[in-house]
């Protein structure tokens, strides 16, 4: 039977080891996209995806009455599906291409935490 502060540091030890074997692909995935983004073509006005969604390079020129959920200030910069960058951005919605920091789509969501 083993000590109970030997369990303790075993239960530590295999947690611990749980904890770096599901983040690692995960910090991997972060990485490699942030170094990709400058990568990708920046994604095209006409791309009938961002035509779908109200995609503009530059949030300024939003149609408010189009896009009545539009905020004042919010940007592919302040989103929350951007990744990388600081310029150009990745998105997480368009995987294949990078976003202008100062573009937005219907799908903007505030940045978390
Ligand atoms: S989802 Fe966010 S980052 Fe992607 S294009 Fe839309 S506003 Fe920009």
């Amino acid at each position: 039977m083993s000590h109970p502060a030997e369990s303790k540091a075993r239960r530590a030890f295999l947690r611990n080891a749980a904890l770096a074997a599901v983040s690692a692909p995960i910090a991997f995935q972060l990485i490699s996209q942030r170094a990709h983004a400058q990568d990708k073509p920046l994604l095209a006005l006409d791309n009938p995806q961002a035509v779908a969604l109200g995609y503009t390079d530059d949030a300024a020129k939003v149609d408010t009455a189009k896009h009545p959920q539009f905020k004042a200030g919010s940007s592919c910069a302040n989103c929350n599906f951007a990744q990388g960058g600081p310029d150009p951005l990745g998105c997480m919605l368009f995987p294949a291409n990078s976003v202008a920091p100062a573009g937005w789509c219907a799908s903007w969501a505030p940045k978390a935490g």
